[in-house]
């Protein structure tokens, strides 16, 4: 910025300090946030389309902030996998979750959205053990789910590592499917138990055919190789119809509820279906 002069300095500079600043001051409140207890979970239902039941509720995080309300994850989930925060706020979602499975009926699952550098970290086999067994929920309710981009590198640590969650009934589902590079090839190394179809993937008319037919091929695959397949970002009739015909087993999205508040979430189970 100095070769440009005085002017151009003026103008630069204050700017990017600004971008620092604000990036040093989120990081200050996200590790306050940590000690403070300020994170919450909110539940959103997945359901089965064979009967309308609801199957499992996937935890999303939220930030309590003093000043700005609920903050989504969309704003501090990527600071915090930069500064290594992702790992205990995960420790804490997993563990919070965990808790508030262990009451819900049994046949209600829970799904952790589980980041790459979490699922890295050495002591991550541990720490779900450990919310198992602080909680008193069978390994057999809880889904783990994860990026393909988990499996981009590190490969064999990650593969070893979901190999042995699984051996102890923990679930594993791929999230976001769709969205990478090399989707198809992973799920012929991993034994997924679930591919969650990324709303990109919902068809938006009812005229735009080609959306139903790249679901229509994920389901066929997940077949194929015994493996259930959910549709994510549901929120209109005309999709769920298509998606029905396309012969998924499941769906999630603001047409059954969008997520709600753990003290909500019982409500919603005592009724037991979504729609
Ligand atoms: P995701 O795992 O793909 O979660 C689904 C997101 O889609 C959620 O956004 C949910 O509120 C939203 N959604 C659900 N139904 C609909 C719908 O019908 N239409 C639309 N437009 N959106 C829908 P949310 O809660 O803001 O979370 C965003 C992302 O943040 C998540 O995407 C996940 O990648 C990440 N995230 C959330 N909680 C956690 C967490 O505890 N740990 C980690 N590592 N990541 C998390
Ligand atoms: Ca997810
Ligand atoms: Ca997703
Ligand atoms: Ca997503």
């Amino acid at each position: 910025a100095k070769t440009g002069g005085r002017g151009t300095a003026r103008l630069f500079e204050p700017q990017m300090d600004a971008t620092l600043r604000e990036r040093l001051g989120l990081e200050r409140e996200l590790r306050e946030a940590l000690a403070q207890s300020r994170f919450e979970l909110h539940y959103q239902p997945l359901v089965d389309l064979s009967d309308n039941r609801i199957t499992g509720m996937e935890a999303l995080v939220r930030w309590r902030h003093p000043e700005r309300g609920l903050v989504n994850p969309a704003v501090f989930i990527p600071l915090a996998e930069e500064t290594g925060l992702i790992v205990p706020i995960g420790e804490w979602v997993l563990s919070q979750a965990c808790r508030d499975a262990a009451a819900w009926p049994d046949a209600i699952s829970v799904a952790v959205n589980v980041s790459p550098l979490q699922l890295r970290n050495r002591g991550f086999v541990q720490s779900v053990l450990g919310a198992l067994a602080t909680s008193g929920l069978k390994a057999s309710r809880l889904e783990l789910e994860i990026t393909e981009s988990v499996l981009l590198d590190d490969t064999e640590v990650n593969l070893e590592t979901l190999h042995s969650l699984r051996r102890l009934g923990v679930r594993i589902s791929m999230d976001d499917f769709g969205t990478g590079y090399s989707s198809i090839s992973y799920l012929r190394r991993f034994p997924f138990d679930k591919i969650k179809i990324d709303r990109s993937f919902v068809p938006d008319s009812a005229g735009q055919s080609d959306a139903g037919a790249i679901i229509r091929a994920i389901v066929s695959l997940g077949a194929s190789l015994g493996i259930t397949t959910l549709v994510e970002g549901v929120e209109t009739e005309p999709q769920l119809a298509t998606i029905r015909a396309e012969g998924a087993q499941e769906v999630q999205g603001y047409l059954f509820s969008p997520p709600r508040p753990v003290h909500e979430i019982a409500v919603l189970l005592e009724a037991g279906i979504a729609s």
